[in-house]
């Protein structure tokens, strides 16, 4: 591929495993040096960071169209440009979220001062996942840069371009002892599971993150997991071109491949009838006659997602697109309707370019199929009504409510970007990532000069029984 002729990158190569116990290791004697603590240090290796975007912009726009099939304004718009979004962010934060923040004291304990102390974590490791391979590590980086502490990255095998180049670039750019890329597959992971961190950041699928969560629990080590599940759109109205193009732009962004894609539409009505119009113009729009064709378009990861995503097109009636070709790994826009309710893209994640409308006869009953599933990462309601808005944001439990606007949420760096139930826990983003990766440390102290707890010491005599 061209990226990585160009740069005569390295394979991703798996480190043995006492190579991998080693570099932990050192990276734990960092941190007893207290070497990425100082604000000066996060704030230079943030800058490092910039840097390293700003000098390989091509590089990485060139390696996510290897792993695929990226254009390259959406490389930018989606990886390094969100990136650069959490860089700055926390830049313009950065002191302020070092600051200890002083806390009120209950009279009786006074005089006494308390408050809360941003403290390092120490090691963290970032397990990132293929579908966003450069975001996905990179902006849990910010948030453990930020928060002082040093960083293993393991990307994902399954974008070995991006993988490669992110080994290659890191080291060139970022403090070799406080940022470390190890590339490998899942044997690589389980190595890396077996040492002793101080955090472990994923983002994945719900079965390894069930076996990272349990390989943490050895060490009784914190996990943040950023996983996925079945996004529901509730469609209350199908005949704005608005609605039809915010969903083709969320569903089909990346091929499909969007932890908060859009999964499946839930058409309130007759609402589908319109939408499914409306979502043709929409991709049309987008991709012209022939999507497959359009640079804009991406491509399945691998033969083996590509085959179980084709697999699906028998369940359900093709109402836009279908059409694939294995050769190119690239699956047209496809919306299906009258789906078999047995069929797994009503159960499992999709996870590609696959778009099933099911129609419901109300809002509460698209309320009701929401609750019998999973927690999803996020609950979309197209509607302008703020009184099923609200109706919506009370009934539904999601790792984030967003009316009419897929995937646009986890683009605003304040807010915190993560999961609940099955879809994950904890969140990360500006502030949420700082403090996620940070132990708010309580701090409180009190003079001895003047002896105020007199009142509380024993002897418990009569008198102070009564106190
Ligand atoms: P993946 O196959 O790239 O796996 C994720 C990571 O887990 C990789 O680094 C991989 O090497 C590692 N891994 C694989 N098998 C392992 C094992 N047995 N032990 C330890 N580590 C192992 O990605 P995936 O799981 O196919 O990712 C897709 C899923 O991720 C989807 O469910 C998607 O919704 C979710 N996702 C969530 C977010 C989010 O931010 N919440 C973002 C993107 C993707």
């Amino acid at each position: 591929s061209r990226a990585l002729n160009e740069l005569e990158l390295p394979q991703v190569v798996a480190e043995s495993p006492e190579k991998i116990g080693e570099i932990v290791a050192s990276m734990h004697d960092v941190v007893a040096t207290r070497l990425a603590h100082p604000r000066r240090f996060r704030a230079s290796q943030l800058k490092a960071l910039e840097r390293m975007l700003e000098a390989h912009e091509q590089d990485f726009v060139d390696a996510l169209d290897d792993d695929l099939g990226k254009g390259s304004v959406e490389a930018k718009m989606t990886e390094i440009d969100m990136v650069r979004a959490e860089i700055d962010h926390a830049q313009l934060h950065l002191s302020e979220w070092m600051e200890s923040k002083p806390v009120k004291v209950p009279l009786a304990l006074q005089p006494a001062a308390a408050k809360i102390e941003p403290q390092p974590l120490g090691v963290v490791l970032v397990i990132g996942a293929w579908n966003y391979p450069m975001q996905l590590v990179l902006a849990p980086l910010v948030a453990s840069i930020a928060a002082g502490n040093v960083t293993v990255i393991k990307p994902s095998e399954l974008a070995p371009a991006t993988s490669a180049m992110l080994g290659k670039l890191i080291p060139q750019f970022m403090d070799p002892r406080a940022c470390v890329v190890i590339q490998g597959g899942a044997s690589t992971s389980k190595v890396l599971l077996e040492q002793h961190f101080d955090h472990i950041f994923y983002t994945g699928g719900e079965r390894v993150g069930k076996i990272v969560a349990r390989a943490a629990a050895e060490h009784l080590t914190p996990v943040t997991l950023e996983l996925g599940g079945k996004s529901p759109a509730v469609v209350m109205d199908g005949s704005s071109i608005a609605v039809a193009r915010r969903l083709a732009f969320g569903k089909f962004m990346n091929a499909g491949q969007t932890c908060v894609a859009p999964d499946y539409v839930l058409s309130v009505g007759d609402a589908g009838r319109n939408l499914e119009k409306q979502l043709a113009k929409a991709i049309s729009g987008f991709y012209g006659k022939n999507p497959m064709a359009s640079r804009d378009y991406g491509r399945i990861v691998n033969a083996a997602h590509f085959d179980r995503l084709v697999s699906y097109l028998g369940d359900g009636e093709i109402v836009i697109g279908g059409g694939h070709d294995r050769d190119s790994l690239k699956i047209e826009p496809t919306v299906l309707a009258n789906v078999d309710p047995d069929s797994p893209l009503l159960s499992e994640e999709i996870f590609g370019p696959i778009l099933p409308i099911v129609a419901v006869d109300s809002f509460d009953a698209a309320v009701r199929f929401i609750h019998a599933r999973p927690d999803p990462l996020v609950a979309y309601l197209f509607s302008e009504n703020p009184r099923l808005q609200s109706s919506f944001g009370d009934q539904v439990r999601a790792g984030a409510i967003v009316h009419n606007a897929p995937n646009l949420h986890l683009a605003v760096p304040a807010l915190p970007f993560g999961g609940v139930g099955a879809s994950g826990m904890g969140s990360y983003h500006g502030r949420h990532g700082f403090e996620r990766l940070s132990q708010m440390r309580a701090v409180m102290g009190k003079t001895t000069v003047l002896d105020t707890l007199k009142a509380v010491y024993p002897p418990y005599t009569w008198a102070k029984s009564k106190l």
